[in-house]
């Protein structure tokens, strides 16, 4: 999500001159846009400011704006604790961002933004043409949380749910597509708890992926993050009746065990996780899975940890998260006692290497085998293209008539534990 708010900030400043550049030093204003959901998240974006502040030791101050997550769990404290920052501004707050430089130029004096706007956030944005051009761009469709699973800083970062109105989405969809997308990822935290009404007429999740699937030059969609409470038998039916949604789907437990995932509040047990599975696998026989975990959860013993194994072990998941639990601050995990350690790092391995023996075994699969590949870029100076089967997995393989944005069948030739590698057919014939 931080990657689509990042794009949209630059579609705001672009609108004051300001340019993106690589050049560090010649910037002459920085936004860091930050993540609250890492480790040491905080201390990180002192460490930047700092390295900033180092490189423009002789040279004039440029504007430094924290924006993201962390500006808005920190706010005025950041402005207290490090002069050289000139403004915070929450997630909800961004659409403000040029007024607020303007504001900053005119009258010298700190700024601080963090008020949660979500609505007038959207509906600002939509005044400005979203200029992203990837193949495979984001859409922000929900933000915020109202689940508050006791480790997650969401519901008090990014705020209660808010769902975008559905037409202003299609709109931004079609926008995209116009500017070259060929796969759009509906984002949301909860992204599944969509749900627009105007008039009498109710809008979910299911209803934005029904609307583009009939979007012609789209070729693929996907939505992330999910929460399994929400996966509503009108959206599992998506799996069976839009053939552009992806047969992949990324829906964190967090832990097999029923006790750990009580103490997380994550209002799911294990059964009703593993029926939502068995749902999407009747109407598609053709879905994986991907899944978050956290290791070492305050109060999980070795047989909670063996509950998740086994129960990764039995859904074979794919492209898996998995971290060490951290307390977040103002969390309600925080005040819990941690588990020790060293037995938090053995636990992590041994879920690692399980998680990646899966991924080897799937990727084998394809070995001498066409796999369908969305084109998302060439790399320089030579004939090798980058792309992902409809799993996520990345491809990397040679071609002499391949566009950017087709959907090929590549002949995979090899594969290492993070991704496949091939060639375009087309190359073979000509060879041959
Ligand atoms: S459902 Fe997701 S975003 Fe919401 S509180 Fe839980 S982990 Fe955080």
């Amino acid at each position: 999500m931080n990657e689509y708010d990042s794009n949209r900030i630059y579609d705001i400043v672009s609108k004051l001159g300001y340019k993106k550049t690589n050049l560090k030093q010649e910037a002459d204003c920085f936004v860091l846009n930050t993540c609250h959901i890492r480790e040491k998240a905080t201390e990180k974006v002192y460490h930047e400011v700092g390295r900033i502040k180092k490189n423009f030791r002789n040279l004039k101050k440029p504007l430094v704006i924290i924006s993201g997550c962390v500006a808005q769990a920190e706010s005025h404290e950041m402005l207290k604790r490090e002069n050289y920052i000139d403004m915070v501004i929450g997630p909800q707050s961004y659409h403000k961002i040029g007024d607020l430089i303007l504001k900053h130029q005119r009258k010298k004096e700190k700024i601080n933004e963090t008020k949660f706007d979500v609505v007038k956030k959207f509906d600002e944005l939509q005044k400005i043409s979203n200029t992203e051009n990837k193949i495979s761009s984001y859409l922000t469709i929900q933000e915020g949380c109202d689940k508050f699973c006791n480790f997650c800083v969401v519901p008090y970062t990014r705020g209660p749910e808010y769902s975008r109105p559905f037409f202003q989405i299609i709109n931004e969809a079609h926008t995209l597509v116009d500017n070259g997308a060929r796969e759009i990822i509906l984002l949301g935290q909860n992204v599944n708890a969509y749900s627009f009404t105007e008039g009498n007429k109710k809008y979910n999740l299911s209803s934005l992926i029904i609307e583009l699937n009939n979007i012609k030059k789209l070729k693929r969609i996907r939505f992330t993050t999910s929460h399994p409470k929400d996966m509503t038998d009108d959206l599992i039916n998506c799996y069976r009746d839009c053939d552009k949604l992806m047969p992949f789907l990324h829906l964190p437990i967090q832990s097999g065990s029923d006790k750990i995932l009580q103490l997380m509040n994550r209002k799911h047990d294990k059964e009703y996780y593993l029926s939502i599975i068995e749902k999407l696998k009747k109407i598609n026989k053709n879905i994986k899975f991907s899944s978050d975990f956290i290791i070492g959860y305050p109060g999980e013993t070795e047989k909670d940890f063996e509950n998740t194994t086994d129960l990764v072990k039995k859904l074979d998941f794919l492209n898996s998260y998995s971290f060490i639990f951290s307390p977040r601050p103002g969390t309600p995990a925080a005040q819990k006692k941690v588990n020790s350690l060293p037995e938090n790092k053995e636990r992590l391995k041994k879920l690692q290497d399980i998680l990646e023996s899966i991924q080897i075994k799937n990727n084998k699969i394809y070995l001498q085998k066409n796999c369908s590949v969305l084109v998302e870029n060439k790399f320089k100076d030579n004939q090798e293209y980058f792309g992902r089967t409809e799993f996520m997995t990345p491809v990397k393989f040679e071609s002499d008539n391949c566009k950017i944005g087709d959907i090929l069948n590549v002949q995979i030739t090899s594969f290492n534990k993070k991704g496949l590698f091939g060639f375009h057919k087309f190359k073979k014939e000509k060879a041959a």
